[in-house]
């Protein structure tokens, strides 16, 4: 936070209010959609509730299937599931943690309707891959960019590839607004249904009136003028976070065995999670690891559990996503760490793993 964000939030405070109520909305999805290269943008209380939209507002429900990555947040298997939908969970790849496009093929069915590419990390997925699926197979593209602010794929911004995409400035995203999230698409009647259900699916020419059940997801604006403050600091997140994973880089990626983020040709990753999986048996395991960590100090996350492993979901297993959700890990990644503290971290990940 800068005195940016405190200003632009002050001033929503004193001024946000009467006609200009929505002044700070407007002007952050303005700014956001500029950003991304759409022409909508809309704001919403979390990236759930942009993937629940944009589900909802490609009109599909019950039985459709929409593919997910197995190794991802909860949230993408829900929005799917808050419609009637089906999610089908296909793998990820080894090396980027994103959708593997073999996967997609394998998990494909008459009713598959969508595929849901997740940036997992900040790491673009195979787009191209999965774009081709998508034409050849008439499916949609709903882009899961939650943690994906400044990443780009040959330098198109992470969102826009697809049919519709989302993201997340809940409060350990590279930008925030405390909770909050973003739709973004080029299809001016997606924009218009996915605004209308964001707002009780109220009728614009009737006050109070709802023809269809709809839902409470709009932004508020002393929010959106947090969010605007940290759209134009973007950057120097994106700076700070592709340092740090530099000096982790440096003092960790020489040890066997130990994988840290990709970054795919023609990619910018943002490097949100900076993570290492344990791809062969260390002294000790992912959990002990993190363990010991702990009691030195060191704050860390495992990977998710896959979503198949959870008691609502649970089916065929993908194995990659279980491997990576069994030994994979997030170390410190905020951007204000400084070369010291990442050395101290990288010192003791390389110490309880092979030893000085
Ligand atoms: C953070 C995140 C979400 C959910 O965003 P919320 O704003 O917490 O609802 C969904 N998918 C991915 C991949 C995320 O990283």
């Amino acid at each position: 936070m800068s005195e940016r964000e405190i200003q632009y939030v002050t001033d929503a405070v004193r001024t946000g209010w009467n006609a200009n109520y929505r002044g700070y909305l407007e002007r952050f999805e303005a700014a956001f959609a500029k950003h991304v290269g759409v022409r909508y943008a809309i704001t919403t209380t979390s990236g759930t509730a942009a993937l629940h939209l944009a589900v909802l507002a490609l009109g599909l429900g019950p039985g459709d299937e929409v593919i997910v990555p197995d190794q991802t947040f909860v949230a993408c298997a829900n929005a799917v599931r808050y419609t009637g939908a089906t999610p089908v969970m296909a793998d990820v790849l080894p090396n980027t943690w994103c959708l593997d496009p073999a996967s997609v093929h394998k998990r494909m069915t008459p009713r598959t309707r969508a595929i849901m590419p997740v940036y997992h990390y900040g790491t673009p997925p195979p787009m191209d891959e999965l774009l081709a699926i998508a034409r050849e197979h008439d499916l949609f593209v709903i882009e899961d960019a939650c943690p994906a602010a400044g990443v780009t794929i040959n330098g198109r911004h992470a969102g826009s590839l697809g049919a519709v995409g989302c993201f997340s400035f809940q409060g350990a995203k590279i930008m925030v607004t405390g909770e909050g999230g973003m739709l973004v698409t080029d299809d001016a009647q997606l924009a218009q249904r996915a605004r209308y259900f964001s707002s009780h699916a109220k009728d614009p020419n009737r006050s109070f009136w709802h023809p269809e059940v709809g839902y409470m997801y709009r932004m508020s604006n002393p929010q959106a003028a947090l969010g605007l403050a940290q759209l134009e600091r973007l950057e120097e997140f994106v700076a700070a976070k592709r340092r740090i994973f530099g000096w982790y880089r440096d003092r960790l990626g020489g040890i066997s065995g130990l994988r840290l983020n990709a970054e795919p040709a023609g990619t910018r990753a943002n490097y949100w999670m900076n993570s290492i999986i344990l791809n062969h048996p260390f002294r000790v395991s992912r959990d002990e690891l993190m363990q010991q960590l702990h009691d030195r100090k060191v704050d860390t996350r495992p990977f998710f559990y896959p979503i198949t492993a959870l008691p609502m979901y649970r089916r065929a297993i993908n194995p990659v996503s279980y491997h990576l959700g069994a030994n994979g890990m997030n170390l410190p990644s905020g951007v204000l760490l400084t070369e010291e503290a990442v050395d101290y971290v990288a010192r003791q990940v390389r110490d309880i793993l092979v030893g000085s």
